[in-house]
């Protein structure tokens, strides 16, 4: 029988989750889904210097805010816990002492300094690093005496000689030789377990079938194969898919700009966004499209079809998803989402204002990329935010626009409110009372009433002003010429 799929997203929780980890756990998320799987989801802890609880709370909110949801893991499901692997130390130790008992892993008592010069000497005679096997084959005497002198020393595996060789899902068939295998540590002096050698244990531990990651593991893989063969068990299937990059093809960094899941939550981008794009960075749908939500990315994905080249990032087609995913929204998700934006603005968010907030909304779902760019626009309905941007200023205060203004005014203060779309008609009159060409007209009210030279639909915007709002800009903009 095949064994159910088990894939696992493994960070490391020594920071905020970054789009590219955010990528990989998408990834993973999607093959679980598509196949019926489970996701585990592993916090890889064992650098207790670097790693922190409030990186793991962030990294365990920053998915939820994703969608992306796990079978097992550390807050509290699953049968092949503990999910934290600064819990599972006494199961590390258990094998590397049953693989030091096999002669497999060996003591190695070489300083720090020792290593350092034996690598300067290797790169100066143009070879590439590597541990020169010093401590191979101590005797039980030098080992206990070092050991007496108070020296702890760190577990090396012994490569042997060989090919190892893989089928990457991606990649396809990888092969490296061990010649270029340097003895790995797979326990550090402090007795902490390295990296390679407590994915293994916890990945068979964990019945992992498949294993989802960066390219940038793709070394990893060939010293895993070899814990693996060691330890005599069967290792997971290994897929390993191209890192993004940023513009200038460099691996993606905060020199690019936004890196942390929670910076693009915090500049409003929704999260539906952020999957689809994460999942069309290396991977086109099978129709092509562009815009495709979870589930019809979920029936669409496959790992054969992930592109073995490096996806570029471009936030330019992030925010077109963004403004989409905005336009598409419906009413009370969309306040439910602003309304935030215009709380931390300081406009009360009460009965009275709420009615006027919802068309608001409706007007600017379709000017904005990003949900904070709903701040901007605060200054155009609400007076405590109202200025003139500095071009406006300009314009209003030109040579001949005083007395178009003035014709403006005495027709607004003459208008009556009125129901329905009032600006439309207000429009049409004013291009009648100042016999002006309808641009230079908009663009001076534009000025005048919402203080900016852009934005949305002006006869809509003018409905929801209303009269005493446009009176009052209009007496504000005419002292300022
Ligand atoms: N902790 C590793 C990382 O964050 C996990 C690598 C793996 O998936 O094996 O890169």
């Amino acid at each position: 029988m095949i064994p159910s799929v088990r894939v696992r997203f493994a960070p490391a929780p020594t920071g905020l989750l970054h789009i590219g980890n955010a990528r990989t756990a998408l990834f993973n998320y999607l093959y679980a889904k598509k196949e019926n799987g489970t996701l585990i989801l592993r916090i890889e802890d064992t650098d207790a210097e670097r790693s922190t609880d409030s990186s793991i709370e962030a990294i365990l909110r920053d998915l939820r805010w994703l969608g992306i949801s796990w079978e097992e893991g550390p807050d509290g499901s699953g049968q092949d816990g503990p999910y934290r692997q600064s819990q599972r130390l006494s199961l590390y130790r258990d094998h590397s002492e049953k693989l030091l008992r096999e002669g497999k892993v060996y003591k190695c008592f070489c300083s720090p300094e020792r290593l350092e010069s034996l690598r300067k000497e290797q790169l100066s005679m143009g070879m590439m690093p590597k541990y020169d096997g010093k401590c191979r084959s101590l005797s039980e005497g030098e080992r206990s005496k070092m050991e007496s002198e108070g020296l702890r020393p760190v577990l090396r595996f012994r490569v042997g000689k060989g090919m190892v060789v893989f089928e990457d899902l991606i990649h396809g068939r990888m092969s490296f030789d061990s010649n270029g295998i340097s003895d790995f540590i797979i326990v550090r002096s402090d007795g902490m377990a390295a990296y390679n050698f407590a994915c293994v244990i916890d990945d068979h531990a964990m019945r992992i079938t498949h294993v989802i990651r960066g390219d940038d593991h793709l070394s990893n893989t060939p010293r895993q194969i070899l814990l693996y063969l060691a330890l005599g068990w069967e290792h997971p299937v290994f897929a390993h898919h191209p890192l993004i990059l940023g513009s200038d093809r460099s691996p993606l960094s905060k020199r690019h700009g936004a890196t942390a899941v929670s910076q693009y939550r915090e500049e409003g981008f929704l999260p539906e966004a952020l999957l689809n794009y994460l999942a069309l960075l290396g991977w086109t749908s099978p129709s092509g499209e562009e815009i495709l939500p979870l589930e019809r990315i979920i029936g669409d994905f496959s790992l054969s079809t992930l592109s073995r080249n490096a996806p570029i990032h471009s936030r330019k087609k992030l925010e077109w998803l963004n403004s989409h995913y905005i336009r598409k929204m419906g009413q009370d998700r969309l306040a439910g989402r602003l309304l935030p934006y215009v709380e931390r603005a300081g406009i009360p968010v009460d009965q009275q204002n709420q009615e006027y907030l919802n068309r608001i909304f409706v007007l600017l779902k379709e000017n904005i990329f990003l949900l904070s760019q709903v701040e901007e626009y605060l200054g155009v309905f609400f007076d405590p935010k109202f200025s003139f941007e500095e071009e406006a200023k300009n314009l209003l205060s030109s040579p001949g626009n005083r007395g178009i203004l003035e014709t403006v005014l005495r027709v607004v203060e003459d208008w009556a409110d009125m129901e329905g779309d009032p600006g439309s008609t207000l429009l049409f009159r004013l291009e009648e009372k100042t016999g002006l060409k309808r641009k230079p007209l908009y663009a001076l009210l534009r000025a005048g009433m919402t203080g900016k030279m852009k934005g949305p639909e002006l006869a809509k915007i003018l409905s929801l002003l209303g009269k005493e709002r446009m009176l009052k800009r209009l007496k504000m903009a005419l002292e300022l010429s």
